[in-house]
């Protein structure tokens, strides 16, 4: 039986934990070979392609630093050689922005640095990313920006990741309009709480538990495979319609 993505390559950075790797394993599942990127879990990152490979699909994993902006062009050139070997060309036909570092930053513990380092991740680094990814992406290619609901509702708590998840959202626009004489559609899709090591600090709490189950429709935090339902969903033929939207899949959170 064919699969939604069979043929297509795709590229997922932070792939080597929670929400990445779910997405990663949902695009090869699909028939997609997956490159995946990691940081610091290079461990995590070949247990996600082992398991991508036993469920019978494609995946290898690359390392970037994405607070560094010199690693993403040397993501790419590394990036070349795989599908070079692999697969004869160079051509991606998805771009999954994911990658985040867990930091939150708020206003009065905030430092220049800090600042900076949260908006390299979350916002400098889909922008490089695609810059370099354009001249690989084929024509009627995938861009999607994992991004948050906190993009378009910020929690006072975390400004500075709100800030950057709403740059990330002002991208997905731009990219939008810029790609779309391409066919290529560029979305964001908005986690809400998701079960995921960003959030473990939070899940251990008790009281700020009930208080996001209370505030979300659902009733309940959202499992990684949920928001990669979605994100397979915009990579597939059957959401070729939908670009320039920012897709929040929080089970309605602070409706
Ligand atoms: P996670 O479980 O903490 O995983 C983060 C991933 O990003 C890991 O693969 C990590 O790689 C990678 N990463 C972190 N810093 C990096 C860096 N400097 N360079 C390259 N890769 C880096 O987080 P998650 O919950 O899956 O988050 C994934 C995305 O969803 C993020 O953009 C996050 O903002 C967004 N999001 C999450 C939630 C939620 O509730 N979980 C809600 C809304 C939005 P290594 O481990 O290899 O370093």
């Amino acid at each position: 039986m064919s699969k939604s993505l069979d043929g297509k390559t795709a590229l997922v950075t932070g792939g080597s934990r929670g929400i990445g790797r779910s997405i990663a394993e949902r695009l090869a599942k699909e028939g997609a070979m997956v490159a995946l990127t990691y940081n610091a879990s290079k461990a995590g990152a070949e247990e996600v392609v082992a398991a991508i490979e036993k469920a019978g699909g494609s995946a290898f994993a690359l390392h970037a630093d994405l607070a560094d902006a010199r690693a993403i062009p040397a993501l790419f050139e590394a990036l070349d050689i795989e599908l070079g070997k692999r697969k004869g060309s160079k051509a991606l036909d998805i771009l999954v922005n994911n990658a985040g570092n867990s930091g939150w930053g708020g206003l009065s513990d905030a430092t220049p640095e800090s600042w900076d380092t949260m908006f390299a991740v979350h916002a400098r680094a889909p922008f490089f990313v695609v810059q370099s990814a354009l001249s690989r992406l084929s024509d009627g290619g995938r861009i999607i920006n994992i991004s948050s609901g906190l993009g378009t509702r910020p929690l006072p708590a975390v400004p500075i990741y709100a800030m950057a998840k709403a740059a990330s959202n002002n991208l997905t626009h731009a990219l939008a309009m810029e790609l779309g004489k391409r066919s290529i559609t560029v979305n964001a899709v908005a986690p809400g709480w998701t079960r995921t090591d960003m959030n473990a600090a939070v899940r251990e709490n008790a009281d700020m538990v009930k208080a996001i189950e209370a505030d979300t429709a659902l009733g309940r935090f959202g499992e990684p495979s949920e928001i990669a339902s979605v994100v397979a969903f915009l990579a597939s033929d059957e959401g070729r319609w939908v670009t320039a939207q920012v897709i929040e899949a929080s089970g309605g959170y602070k409706l």
